[in-house]
């Protein structure tokens, strides 16, 4: 007789792992409850970080039956999927991730010449609200989780022409990383290890809007990463503008920035977006002098490429730039200029995101 849907015991959904949140003993765990020996939780992590597997089923020297019974309870090798990608005439890739919640982020691998750069995000949205950034538009949604933070690396790398290697990391895609650290230090390790994607601590950078208590959490961390600030302006009230929910002041971003160089041994690199007639002028560059002239640090500076979604700002002139540049140097501070690339293919952060999963454009 057949049972009424209404009252009918119901199967528990399954619960899915992703392999990709899980350390090496935890994996072993999961590899030992379903029945194998820790040795094949190494293949299978060999499988994920160096092959870049994302089915199971292309562990072909696990055997059937523990690839099965790992399936069975749940475990998927990869959260994360292609959605969309853009090119750029520079050669400047980005990919749209889908999550398995329904919700995107962004990763874009920069190649030049020998150097293959990928940028990751570690939040969906960001709750910081850079006036000029595209990303915080919508404030945040929720923190990225360790797997789906080391799948853009996996998914990133699998863009490279045969036989190159990713050369860094720079963690400034959408979000704030400090105040995800709990999910991001877990995979810097796995993208560090040696035995699995194996990037240098040296080759991986971290940015933050400038969080000092943050920072020294993030200077406790074992490996000696780099780290950039983003200052954009060295006046607090000018700061504040333009990165309307900072509280610190300057002195103690920079403070806790010069502490990170002394526990660490990295210079810090202060970011400042330039744009047009707000912080680019002959007093601005002064404040930036007053507070890291002849101090252990680079300025990077970075004129705003502008986004459809922002008015009221634009992208210096090349010749202002290197005039602001060049009072740097002169007031003893280092200095380098990025001219920002994939201009032509929604390249400002949090662009692509905003454009549905075909790459058409959202309107809400
Ligand atoms: S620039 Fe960075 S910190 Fe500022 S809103 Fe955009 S993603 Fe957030």
């Amino acid at each position: 007789m057949a049972r009424d849907p209404a009252t009918a015991p119901r199967a528990r959904p399954r619960e899915v792992v992703h392999l990709t949140d899980l350390d090496d003993a935890a994996l072993c765990a999961v590899v030992e409850a379903c029945g194998g020996l820790p040795f094949q939780a190494r293949q299978l992590a060999h499988w994920i970080y160096v092959h870049g597997a994302e089915d199971l089923a292309q562990c072909r020297n696990l055997p059937a039956a523990l690839r099965a019974s790992l399936g069975a309870a749940g475990h998927v090798l990869r959260s994360t999927r292609r959605l969309h990608e853009t090119a750029s005439d520079d050669g400047t890739r980005k990919l749209l991730l889908g999550l398995a919640d329904g919700e995107t982020v962004e990763t874009v691998l920069i190649p030049e010449g020998e150097r293959n750069t990928l940028c990751i995000s570690t939040q969906v949205g960001c709750p910081v609200g850079c006036v000029f950034c595209a990303s915080g538009l919508g404030g945040v949604k929720r923190n990225l989780g360790c797997g789906e933070i080391v799948e853009q690396v996996l998914h990133g790398r699998a863009l490279l022409a045969p036989g190159a290697r990713l050369t860094n990391l720079v963690v400034m895609g959408m979000g704030e990383p400090l105040l995800n650290l709990r999910n991001l230090l877990p995979a810097l390790e796995r993208i560090h290890d040696p035995a699995g994607i194996h990037l240098g601590a040296r080759r991986i950078t971290v940015s933050t809007s400038g969080l000092p208590e943050r920072m020294r959490e993030f200077a406790a961390a074992p490996h000696a990463y780099n780290l950039a600030v983003s200052l954009h302006a060295a006046d607090d009230a000018l700061r504040r503008r333009l990165v309307p929910t900072a509280r610190a002041p300057v002195a103690a971003i920079v403070a806790a920035a010069l502490e990170y160089f002394r526990t660490k041994g990295r210079e810090v690199t202060f970011e400042v977006v330039l744009l047009a007639g707000v912080n680019d002028r002959p007093e601005d560059a002064a404040a930036l002098v007053r507070v890291l002239g002849h101090q252990p640090c680079t300025v990077n500076l970075i004129p705003w490429n502008p986004v459809e979604e922002i008015a009221g700002y634009a992208r210096p002139a090349d010749a202002q730039v290197d005039g602001f540049a060049e009072r740097l140097r002169t007031g003893g501070v280092k200095v380098t200029v990025r001219r920002q690339r994939g201009a032509d293919r929604d390249a400002a952060c949090g662009q692509l995101r905003l454009r549905g999963p075909d790459g058409s454009r959202r309107t809400g």
